[in-house]
């Protein structure tokens, strides 16, 4: 089982995916990780998702990648006596620490934090931006604000303040539950939400001990404000484009998608693009011209990964949604124009010999029109700068190490397969030619290049190249 493409499709499971069949299914039509969102999904509910994700890769054996998404900081208004009210332009509002029911004149803030941090002038985006305050002013225990568009306001809504810089870090007491448990379940990659600074990294960084990589999401302005050192902390970074596009104009997202993906892809991090991307299929089989659009762009920018939320989590389409998703991706990578766009954005190989022999396996792969690049990559490192060079032909990643293969699910254009680590350099050549003959990626007479570490076993040492034929029955010589 292999991919026509080199972009990965990330999948949120929900409701309307939590079955083992369902996950198949959405495996089979593209997927290549879940994303499991702890702000709707319970420990038990998550165990049990782990679970069914590992039996389907244990029954396709192909290595699945788990992305366990915490909720973070997400502030909401207390509860009104009515469950909701109307309020209109230009009336006064105010949001203050009393526990009790609101009205149309005022709401509990049950985070005292913010009571004490909003300063006159600050907006309060409530429930997506539909309602837009301005703070007037604030003594700390409520704040007086004037309606700038009016609407309703109902029970628990958001608030987004995208000009107020919160004394919070990114983990709150229910994301620390949430960490320990997905932790403790063996997932792949945990996201951070509405992380602000490159420090709301270091807690969990701490806890994870290793265990799982880091996803910060992008989607505060103070995030943006900070993006080279929040991608130089993290592991990989997601364009979580939906509160994004709340705290920032929505006009500035497009832009700020690329100025991401091209800042990852220099840095070698995998980038995520995320949210709405072919949001009409949550109820129609088919997604509208800009949505076809909108991934085609991401593929084209040269993204690690583009996502699904409700789409295959809650939609009425999901497999229709990750198969619309995997023939947009097939078919812009075939297009003439794909390579000279991802060539364009290319970045120099920084001066370590993972880069170099990276940048070299890419050149030679593609002046000699070899069939794959071969790269023995125990930590998963050279599998990243291997996939930082974007080469055309495909990478066929071998790790001993599962847990490698399933974080490297993420990556761009690659293929990664569990193999014990090679015993001689003959092996090294045999093994990894007969791999990518039954993987698919070389045909008997096709030609491969094979890079990894000498002496073999061991990590961090790539410093050899070698051109290998792939003889009858994939044997290599
Ligand atoms: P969410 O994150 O779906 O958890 O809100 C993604 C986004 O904001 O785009
Ligand atoms: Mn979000």
């Amino acid at each position: 089982m292999r991919r026509s493409r080199k972009v990965k499709i990330l999948a949120t499971l929900g409701p309307a995916s939590s079955s083992e069949e369902m996950i198949r299914k959405l495996f089979e039509a593209g997927a290549d990780v879940f994303r499991i969102n702890m702000s709707h999904t319970d420990h038990a509910l998550m165990r049990t998702l782990v679970g069914r994700i590992r039996a389907v890769e244990t029954a396709l054996g192909r290595p699945i990648g788990i992305l366990a998404d915490l909720q973070g900081p997400k502030l909401r208004v207390g509860k009104f006596t009515e469950g909701k009210v109307a309020l209109k332009a230009g009336q006064a509002f105010t949001l203050d620490d009393n526990p009790a029911l609101g009205d149309t004149t005022r709401v509990h803030l049950p985070h005292p934090e913010i009571l004490t941090s909003v300063e006159a002038g600050d907006r309060l985006l409530i429930d997506d931006g539909r309602l837009e305050l301005k703070a007037v002013s604030s003594d700390g225990k409520s704040i007086v604000s004037t309606v700038v568009a009016g609407n309703k306001i109902s029970d628990k809504k958001g608030v987004s303040l995208p000009d107020t810089d919160l004394p919070v870090g990114a983990l709150t007491e229910k994301d620390r539950a949430d960490l320990d448990a997905v932790l403790s379940t063996g997932v792949d990659w945990v996201a951070l939400s509405f992380i602000q600074r490159p420090e709301d990294l270091a807690e969990a960084r701490k806890i994870a001990r290793g265990r799982a990589l880091l996803m910060s999401k992008i989607e505060k302005p103070q995030a943006v404000a900070r993006l080279a050192e929040i991608i130089e902390l993290s592991d990989a970074v997601m364009v979580a484009r939906g509160d994004l596009g709340v705290e920032m104009p929505l006009e500035a997202v497009p832009g700020i998608q690329k100025q991401i993906t091209r800042a990852c892809r220099r840095a070698g991090k995998p980038v995520v693009v995320a949210t709405q991307m072919l949001e009409s299929m949550i109820s129609a089989p088919v997604p509208t011209r800009a949505e076809v659009s909108d991934v085609a762009t991401a593929v084209f920018e040269g993204a690690d990964a583009i996502m699904l939320s409700a789409e295959s989590a809650a939609g009425e389409y999901p497999v229709q949604a990750v198969a619309t998703m995997n023939r947009i991706a097939e078919r812009v990578e075939q297009d003439p124009t794909y390579a000279g766009i991802i060539n364009a954005q290319r970045s120099e190989p920084e001066a370590t010999g993972a880069d170099a022999i990276s940048l070299a396996a890419r050149q030679i792969a593609e002046t000699l029109k070899l069939s794959a690049i071969v790269t023995y990559t125990a930590s998963g490192t050279t599998g990243l700068r291997a996939a930082r060079e974007r080469p055309q032909v495909p990478i066929v990643a071998l790790s001993p190490v599962v847990e490698t293969a399933r974080r490297l699910s993420l990556v761009w254009g690659t293929h990664c397969v569990v193999t014990p680590d090679a015993i001689d350099l003959d092996d090294m050549v045999d093994r990894a030619c007969r791999i990518a003959y039954a993987e698919t990626f070389a045909g008997t007479g096709d030609r491969v290049i094979i890079t990894a570490g000498v002496p073999l076993r061991t990590p961090g040492a790539t410093n050899m190249l070698r051109i290998a034929y792939v003889g009858a029955d994939g044997h290599g010589v």
